[in-house]
C-alpha cells in the first residue's frame, strides 16, 4: 500500500519527542497513561503503543474492547485501562486480554464480579489473583462514575469481592483545557471533589490503588493536581490542549514543544485547463473567471477531508499554497493552480496538513480545524479507514 496516493504519514519519531518531552514535565514517580484510544487518535493506535512501550510510559488508555483486543493480538504487553464502559457480554475479554475497566455503579460491580467468579470457576485464573479494576468517580464531567459520596461504598463494595481488586481510582476534568476564570475555578471545584472521594475510600480502610485525574492539559499545566498518573492523549499526538498552549505554558516558566505526528497527503492526478465561465463540482458553487488550470486531487469526505472545508481550504503543493476550488466530494477535490504553472506537474506530492516545516506541510491540524470550526482531535479522527497509515522514521 506504500504507492497509494492519498496516506497519512505517521513520524514516529515526533511521537517519540512528545513522549519524552510530556516526560519531561513529570515529577519522579508520576505515571503517564497514554490514550490511544480511536486508533491513537487517527495516528495508528499500534505505531504508538510501541513507542509508548519503548519509552517506559505505565499505561494505555482505551475506549473500546475491540481496541485493547487489537492492540494485545499486535503483542502490545503495556497494561490497558478501558475509559468507557463496556457491557456483561464483553466482560470474558477483559479477562482473557487483561484489561483494566472503569467501574462504578453497585449492579455494573456485582455483575463484573460474578463474571470474574464463572470465569475462575471454569478453570482461568487472573494474573495477580484477582481482577483489577479502577472505580471511576464524576467529578463534574458528567459523565460515567459515581458521586464522591458514593465512592467508600462502591471501593467496599469492590474489596469484598473475592474476585475484584481496586487497584485505582479516576476522575476527568470538563474544563481543564480552559485558562479563564470560570474554567479555573471548575477544575478546582472537580479536583477537591475527587480528593475527598479519595480520602472518603482511604479512610473506610481501602488502598485506593493508582489515583489520576488529568489529561493532557493537566499533564502539562498542573503538576500540583498530577496524583499517581496522568492521562494525556492530544499533547502525544502533537497538538496543544485548547487554551493550554505553548504561549500560556511559556508564560508560567513551562517549556513545552510539540510535534504533529500525522501529515494527510495525496498526489496530483489531473491537470485541466479551465475557460471563463465553466464551473467545477457539485452544485456549481465555483465559475471560472479567466484562464486557469485546475488540479484535481483524489481525496475526498470520505477519507476525512470534511465536506465544509469547502471553500476555504488551502493546500500545499511543492511549497506553495493552492485554493480550493468547489466542492468537495466524496473521493475526490479541485483546487485552481493558475495557468501554465511550472511548478506543478502530475502526480506531485500535495500536503493538506502536517508538521509546518518538516515535509512540505504549511498549515497543521489545528489551522485546519480553525476553519472547520472543529478542534484538531477530530480532524485527526475524521481521517478514514481506506487513508494507508504509513510510518516514517
Ligand atoms: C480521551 C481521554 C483522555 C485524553 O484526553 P486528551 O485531552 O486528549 O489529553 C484522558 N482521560 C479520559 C477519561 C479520556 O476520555
Amino acid at each position: 500500500m506504500k504507492n497509494e496516493t492519498t496516506r497519512a504519514v505517521i513520524y514516529r519519531k515526533n511521537i517519540e519527542h512528545n513522549i519524552k518531552s510530556i516526560k519531561n514535565l513529570l515529577s519522579h514517580g508520576t505515571g503517564m497513561c497514554v490514550a490511544v484510544k480511536a486508533d491513537g487518535y487517527g495516528t495508528s493506535a499500534y505505531y504508538t503503543a510501541k513507542v509508548c512501550e519503548e519509552q517506559g510510559v505505565n499505561f494505555l488508555a482505551i475506549a473500546r474492547v475491540s481496541e485493547g483486543i487489537a492492540l494485545r493480538q499486535e503483542g502490545i504487553k503495556l497494561p490497558m485501562l478501558l475509559l468507557s464502559l463496556c457491557c456483561p457480554e464483553e466482560f470474558e475479554d477483559l479477562f482473557i486480554h487483561d484489561i483494566t475497566p472503569f467501574v462504578f455503579g453497585k449492579d455494573h460491580i456485582k455483575s463484573l464480579s460474578e463474571a470474574a467468579e464463572a470465569y475462575v470457576k471454569s478453570g482461568n485464573s487472573f494474573k495477580d489473583g484477582k481482577f483489577k479494576v479502577h472505580l471511576a468517580i464524576d467529578t463534574g464531567m458528567g459523565r460515567i462514575g459515581c458521586r464522591k459520596e458514593e465512592a467508600a461504598e462502591q471501593a467496599k463494595l469492590i474489596s469484598e469481592s473475592s474476585y475484584l481488586k481496586l487497584s485505582g481510582m479516576g476522575t476527568h476534568f470538563a474544563l481543564s483545557d480552559s485558562v479563564e476564570k470560570a474554567g479555573l475555578e471548575y477544575t478546582e471545584e472537580q479536583f477537591e471533589n475527587f480528593s475527598q472521594a479519595v480520602k472518603a475510600v482511604k479512610e473506610a480502610g481501602i488502598d485506593p490503588g493508582i489515583c489520576h485525574a488529568g489529561a493532557s492539559a493537566i499533564a502539562c499545566a498542573r503538576p500540583d493536581i498530577h496524583f499517581d498518573m496522568v492521562r494525556p492523549g492530544i499533547i502525544v499526538y502533537g497538538y496543544y490542549a485548547d487554551q493550554v498552549n505553548r504561549e500560556y505554558l511559556e508564560s508560567k516558566g513551562i517549556e513545552l514543544e510539540l510535534k504533529p505526528v500525522m501529515q494527510l497527503e495525496t498526489k496530483v492526478s489531473a491537470i485541466r485547463r479551465f475557460y471563463p465561465g465553466q464551473t467545477v463540482s457539485y452544485g456549481r458553487t465555483w465559475t471560472c473567471q479567466e484562464e486557469t488550470d485546475i488540479a484535481v486531487l483524489p481525496i475526498g469526505y470520505a477519507d476525512g477531508l470534511l465536506r465544509r472545508f469547502s471553500p476555504g481550504l488551502k493546500v500545499a503543493i511543492n511549497g506553495k499554497e493552492y485554493p480550493l476550488v468547489g466542492r468537495i466530494c466524496m473521493d475526490q477535490c479541485m483546487v485552481d493552480i493558475g495557468k501554465d504553472n511550472k511548478s506543478v506537474k502530475c502526480w506531485d506530492k500535495v500536503v493538506i496538513f502536517g508538521p509546518v516545516g518538516q515535509d512540505g506541510a504549511l498549515q497543521d491540524a489545528e489551522n485546519l480545524a480553525k476553519l472547520g470550526k472543529t478542534i484538531s482531535y477530530e480532524i485527526m479522527t475524521s481521517i478514514s479507514k481506506r487513508v494507508p497509515r504509513i510510518t516514517e522514521e
